[in-house]
C-alpha cells in the first residue's frame, strides 16, 4: 500500500456516511432500525423495503468496507462465522476446501461439520510447506482459504504466491484478514477473489458487538453472496452496522497505537529470561517478518509467547495481570490476554495441538492501547509472580 493509498483511507473511514442524512442533516447517519418500508405504489419499491435484504446503515458500512478493501462491494454478515458460512454457497456440493491446518478454530469445526454432513469435503494444510500445499491443489479444490496470521503462532504465509497457485488450479480463494484489516494487508490487490472480516475484532474494535463482512473482486461473486445473505437471513442488525461504523472511524489510530505497544511488548518479552519463545512478526528474528515487509504495512498487534513452568506457570501468569484482561478475542481497544491450551483452543485434541506447535504454557495478546509503560509493568508483574 503506498502512503497516498493510507492516507486516503484514513480519510475516507471517517467521512463515511457522513452528511448523509436526508430527512435532518444529522451530522453521522441516523439510525434506521425499521423492519420494513413504505412503497410509493404496489408495482414500484423505494430503495429499501425489508430489513433483512437491505437496511441504510448496513449499505454504509458495506460501502465503506468494499471501498477500503477496494472490492466490487461487501456484504456484512451477523458475525464472521456467518461470513465464512455465506461463502461456502459459491462452491458446488462435493467440492474440495483447502484450508490452512491452523485457521481459527471456529472456521476449523463449521468446515469439519459441513464435511461430515457431506455438504463439502475439507482438506486442511499447513501453507508454509509448498509441497504439501502443491499436493492438495493438484486435487483440484473449489475453494483456497488463506488466514495469516495464524492464531495463536503469528506465522505469516505469502497471499500473492497461494492465491496465484490456487488460481491456476482453478480454485475461488478467499483471505481471512481479521488479525490485519485492510489497513494491513490488502488481499484483493495480492489476487484473492475475496477479503473476509469478523468485524468484531478489529473494524469495530471496542467488543460490543459480533458482525462480519465478505468483500468481493467481482460484480458475480457480491451479486451472489447478497442473494445468499438474504436467502439464509444472515445479514447484520441495523445496530450493530452502526456501531461497526463508529468504531470503523479511528481504525487507523487503534491500529497505528496497539501496533506500536506490540512492538514494544514484543521486544521486553524477548528480553525476559523466562521467556523461552516470541511470536510476533515484527520482531527480525521472526520467519514471516520479510514476508511482512513486502505483503503488508504493518505486523499488526497480535502475539504470543511461551514461557518456563508449563500451564501452572502460564496459569499463575495471568491471573497475576490486572490490565490484561483474561478473555478471547482480539482486536479491541483493551488489551487481552488468553492460554490457548485451557481457552481458545481447547476444542482441539490435544496431539493435534502440539503437531501444529501449541504448547500448554503458549500465552496470546491481543495488544491494545494503553499507555506502553503500564502494560510493560503489568507483564513484568506476572514474571516476578512466577520467578
Ligand atoms: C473471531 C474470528 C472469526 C469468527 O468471527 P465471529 O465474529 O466470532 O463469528 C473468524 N476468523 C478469525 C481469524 C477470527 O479471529
Amino acid at each position: 500500500m503506498t502512503d497516498r493509498e493510507d492516507t486516503q483511507h484514513k480519510t475516507k473511514i471517517v467521512q463515511a456516511g457522513i452528511g448523509s442524512d436526508p430527512a435532518h442533516g444529522s451530522v453521522p447517519p441516523p439510525l434506521y432500525l425499521s423492519s420494513t418500508y413504505l412503497w410509493p405504489s404496489p408495482s414500484e419499491k423505494g430503495e429499501y423495503d425489508y430489513g433483512r435484504s437491505n437496511n441504510p446503515n448496513r449499505t454504509i458500512l458495506a460501502d465503506a468496507l468494499a471501498d477500503l478493501d477496494g472490492g466490487a462491494g461487501a456484504v456484512v454478515t451477523s458475525s464472521g462465522m456467518s461470513a465464512i458460512d455465506l461463502v461456502l454457497n459459491l462452491i458446488k456440493a462435493d467440492d474440495l476446501v483447502i484450508a490452512p491446518h491452523d485457521c481459527y478454530g471456529g472456521t476449523h469445526r463449521l468446515l469439519t461439520h459441513r464435511a461430515a454432513q457431506g455438504r463439502i469435503r475439507v482438506e486442511f494444510v499447513d501453507q508454509t510447506d509448498s509441497a504439501a500445499l502443491k499436493a492438495a491443489l493438484s486435487n483440484k479444490p473449489g475453494l483456497v482459504m488463506i488466514e495469516t496470521p495464524s492464531n495463536p503462532l503469528m506465522r505469516v504465509v505469502d497471499v500473492k504466491a497461494i492465491c496465484a497457485a490456487a488460481k491456476t488450479a482453478g480454485a475461488i480463494t478467499l483471505v481471512d484478514n481479521t488479525f490485519l484489516t485492510p489497513l494491513r494487508l490488502r488481499p484483493l490487490d495480492l489476487g484473492a477473489d475475496i477479503a473476509l472480516q469478523s468485524t468484531t475484532k478489529y473494524i469495530n474494535g471496542h467488543s460490543d458487538i459480533i458482525g462480519g463482512c465478505v468483500v468481493a473482486k467481482s460484480e458475480d461473486h457480491v451479486e451472489q453472496l447478497a442473494w445468499w445473505a438474504n436467502a439464509a437471513g444472515v445479514t447484520a442488525s441495523a445496530f450493530d452496522c452502526h456501531q461497526t461504523l463508529r468504531g470503523l472511524r479511528t481504525l487507523a489510530l487503534r491500529l497505528d497505537a496497539a501496533e506500536a505497544n506490540a512492538m514494544a511488548i514484543a521486544k521486553f518479552l524477548e528480553s525476559q529470561a523466562q521467556v523461552t519463545a516470541v511470536n510476533f512478526p515484527g520482531l527480525p528474528s521472526n520467519p514471516g517478518y520479510d514476508l511482512v515487509k513486502t505483503q503488508q504495512s504493518g505486523p499488526g498487534a497480535m502475539l504470543s509467547f511461551e514461557i518456563k513452568g508449563g500451564l501452572d506457570a502460564a496459569t499463575q501468569f495471568c491471573e497475576a495481570l490486572d490490565i490484561f484482561g483474561l478473555a478471547a478475542s482480539l482486536g479491541g481497544v483493551e488489551s487481552l490476554i488468553c492460554l490457548p491450551e485451557t481457552m481458545t483452543h481447547r476444542g482441539m485434541a490435544e496431539k493435534a495441538r502440539r503437531e501444529a506447535g501449541i504448547s500448554e504454557s503458549l500465552l496470546r495478546l491481543s495488544v491494545g492501547i494503553e499507555s506502553e509503560s503500564d502494560l510493560l509493568n503489568d507483564l513484568e508483574k506476572g514474571f516476578s509472580t512466577i520467578s
